[in-house]
């Protein structure tokens, strides 16, 4: 199929040309005749998939059909964190480009003032985070009233960033009459009764099976002890990889430390993550984009959304907890076909990880012993809330000087078995 089959109108047809697109994505071909006619979509597909312009492209058509000439938003598209708004708001611009629509995207953790003066000219297609556009409604600058297509992006990931309250009380204040469509990558429970409650009789894709990782991406497991890591990083980057790597950090503290620690080893490397305003989030995204730094170190909600065209490097320092993480996690490689690599590294911390990781992707992930850091020894052990050993004391500062700090385990413990949970 060719995007000419999809009865595209000439200035839409015309900005993807320009974007360098020719044949939609499997779930552009079925979603866009679908919402076309009018149809709620409810689309189980993970990023990289193409579901961006799989709904800003009909619901341009849509709008610019239908125009009337009013300030009323006509179509909302929800979306978790302000770095993904920010990229479909950009694609929907260069999509409509040709279009007399207005798009407005607003998030949070800037001044409002901007964003209100836009919103108040008149805006068709609104791009938000929950917590900003909530705002907005309270004081009276947004209404959704005369709204006629929402969409809901990144379902599940709403759910693990705790805004599904959030939505639901933004989606109570939508007209009952509307076209709604919904994203997610994947379907826990809880996602599935959402859907059910707010979708009418929908059209229902899934691009790739639940929890599945893209099959062109290429997949290790690294064993290594926890106070090896920075070391591992650092060797891995100056020896066996010479292009552009995205490091994911459990935490906003240890994103810093990996990129101090990089930097004073001479590689390139910015961090991302909520404590980082969000110019210098733009920022260190623009130079990593444009190879200007080599690594982008950054959390789960900072890397949220980071499209890069080409990125082959993933690496994850530690295993999420939630393991439909990794799955995100190591779709930001792999985009639109292309080959990828995803590097995890494990110590005693991750172990319960990885083993809920593997089974959520229905497969093990071959380990890579061939470096100087590879440990059969590791011990499985519970992670606290301060990514520490649960249960393990913070040593005073006293305790640490002059001291090479030992390994956070259990060191008391002689592991039971070498290989955890590997029976050979
Ligand atoms: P998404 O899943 O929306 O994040 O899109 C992933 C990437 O694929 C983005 O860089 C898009 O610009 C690109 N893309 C989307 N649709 C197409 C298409 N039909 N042909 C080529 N690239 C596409």
């Amino acid at each position: 199929m060719n995007f000419t089959d999809l009865n595209l109108i000439e200035p839409i047809a015309k900005a993807i040309q320009e974007q360098g697109y020719t044949t939609p994505t499997p779930i552009q071909e079925r979603s866009i005749p679908e919402i076309l006619n009018g149809r709620d979509f409810l689309g189980c597909a993970q990023t990289g998939t193409g579901k961006t312009a799989a709904f800003a492209i009909p619901i341009l058509q849509n709008l610019s059909k239908n125009k009337t000439p009013n300030k009323n938003i006509k179509a909302l598209i929800l979306t978790p964190t302000r770095e993904l708004a920010i990229q479909i708001e950009e694609n929907i611009k260069a999509y409509g480009k040709y279009l007399p629509l207005k798009e407005l995207v607003i998030f949070g953790g800037v001044k409002q003032g901007s964003q209100e003066t836009a919103l108040r000219r008149g805006v068709d297609i609104l791009v938000a985070t929950p917590g900003r556009l909530l705002d907005f409604i309270a004081q009276g600058i947004v209404s959704l009233k005369n709204l006629e297509i929402f969409v809901l992006d990144e379902a599940d990931r709403m759910l693990d960033m705790g805004f599904v309250h959030d939505v639901k009380r933004i989606i109570k204040l939508l007209p009952q009459r509307r076209q709604t469509l919904f994203f997610s990558a994947t379907m826990p429970s809880e996602i599935q009764k959402l859907a059910d409650s707010i979708l009418n009789n929908p059209i229902k894709v899934e691009v790739t099976p639940v929890s599945s990782t893209a099959e062109t991406i290429k997949q290790s497991v690294y064993f290594v002890e926890k106070d090896d890591k920075l070391d591992l990083l650092t060797h891995i980057l100056q020896n066996d990889i010479s292009d552009s790597v995205l490091v994911f950090s459990r935490t906003k503290h240890g994103a810093d430390k990996i990129a101090r620690k990089l930097q004073a080893s001479k590689i390139s490397t910015e961090a991302i993550h909520g404590n980082k305003s969000q110019n210098a989030r733009q920022n260190a995204l623009n130079n990593f984009k444009s190879g200007k730094t080599r690594v982008l170190v950054a959390t789960d909600i900072a890397a949220r959304g980071i499209d890069i065209d080409e990125l082959k490097y993933v690496v994850n320092f530690e295993l999420s907890d939630v393991s439909e993480t990794y799955v995100h996690r190591i779709g930001r490689t792999g985009r639109a076909g292309s080959e990828g690599s995803s590097i995890s590294f494990v110590d005693g911390l991750d172990l319960l990880n990885l083993k809920n990781t593997e089974k959520l992707i229905g497969m093990k992930i071959p380990i890579v012993k061939d470096h100087p850091f590879h440990t059969d020894n590791l011990v499985a052990q519970k992670r606290d809330s301060n990514n520490k050993p649960a249960g393990a004391r913070t040593p005073r500062p006293s305790q640490t000087s002059n001291t090479k700090k030992k390994p956070a385990v259990d060191a008391g413990k002689k592991p039971k078995n070498k290989s955890f949970f590997r029976k050979k």
